[in-house]
């Protein structure tokens, strides 16, 4: 099966299984475990920040990132279709407390006058504003990349008003590579950053939570208090290092790979997909029939997508899929759309 569904399908490689045999390992609760410290000191320094943290999710690193900078009642200003708010389960609301106040984006971007628009002025009556948010490749947004530029103005804003700047870089790997840019240029805009191992990176667990030593700390309490604190991590942390070491370069084909899928079935009536917005992994394309049944036929054919709104399918390119596989999936598509316009 061709398995576009997500980048997180991917499965641990020989070299990462040799390198998490190859891990040593003590009690990271104890702050014992070499391979955890070692993944979090390479992190960090990617980054230019002091101390990162290595978490189970993405979800838990940008929650810690939330809970470690907040105090009940602030409010944190995100894209509307943020993963932070659309898909964790509320937990800015039930482990935080705190309000969100959401910008309608395109895809997944907003602007700085946009931000300096929502930010609360110095009043009693009002909650705090406390933090702003950027996902960086934006998930829901198909993938996009944010420029340099563009951060640079909404940091400037937030900065003059004392809040502070969070990235969910769940993607931050696949955006540098789009953008061309390091990720430590993106990084050097914010507080905090959460990362993600275990999309297109390919490994099989772990995110980090990246930042001052100082708020690195506190997130680390919080992680005890979220559950998060794990006893012999390394073993899956080393796979996370192998994955940060040496798949970053190689997203660059995932790319290559999901703009020739969107180009080609752009020409296929009745698929909606600007192909100008496939920036890095992600594909989303619109479908004449429900896009579960469009899903469904296409499963028949051994390819596998998600079904992402009633007529939205989203395809995402990764490490298990090749140019051939690509071809492959083109043929699946075409097939599909035949149908459709027959039935
Ligand atoms: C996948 C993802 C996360 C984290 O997801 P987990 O499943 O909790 O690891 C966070 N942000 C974005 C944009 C994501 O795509």
């Amino acid at each position: 099966m061709i398995d576009l569904r997500s980048d997180t399908i991917t499965t641990p490689t020989d070299a990462m299984r040799q390198a998490m045999f190859e891990a040593e390992v003590g009690d990271d609760v104890m702050h014992e475990d070499p391979a955890t410290k070692q993944l979090e000191n390479e992190v960090a320094a990617l980054l230019g920040k002091e101390a990162a943290l290595f978490v189970p999710s993405g979800t838990m690193g940008n929650q810690l990132g939330v809970r470690a900078q907040t105090s009940p009642g602030d409010e944190i200003v995100l894209e509307a279709e943020a993963h932070m708010y659309y898909y964790e389960v509320g937990a800015t609301a039930a482990l935080s407390g705190v309000l969100c106040r959401t910008l309608p984006g395109q895809r997944g971007l907003f602007t700085a006058e946009q931000v300096a628009v929502v930010i609360r002025p110095d009043d009693v009556h009002h909650p705090q504003s406390r933090m702003v948010c950027i996902e960086n490749t934006s998930n829901r947004g198909g993938g996009s990349v944010w420029s340099l530029d563009r951060i640079a103005e909404i940091a400037a804003v937030a900065r003059t008003h004392g809040l502070i700047m969070h990235m969910d870089g769940a993607r931050l790997w696949n955006a540098a590579v789009a953008a061309g840019v390091t990720e430590r240029a993106y990084a050097d805009h914010f507080d905090s950053i959460s990362v993600c191992f275990s999309k297109g990176l390919g490994a099989p667990v772990g995110s980090a939570l990246v930042g001052t030593a100082e708020m690195i700390a506190r997130a680390r309490r919080f992680r005890k208090q979220f559950g998060g604190g794990m006893r012999q991590s390394g073993v899956v942390a080393a796979a996370a290092l192998y994955a940060l070491r040496n798949h970053r370069k190689r997203l660059a084909d995932d790319h290559v790979n999901a703009k020739k899928l969107a180009d080609a079935i752009a020409g296929f009536a009745p698929i909606e997909v600007s192909t100008d917005h496939v920036e890095s992994n992600i594909i989303r394309f619109e479908t004449k029939m429900p896009a579960a049944a469009f899903v469904k036929e296409l499963r028949r054919r051994d390819v596998a997508m998600l079904n992402s709104g009633p007529h939205v399918v989203r395809a995402v390119t990764n490490m298990t899929v090749s140019s051939d596989d690509i071809d492959a999936a083109i043929s699946a598509v075409g097939e599909v759309c035949q149908q459709q316009q027959v039935a």
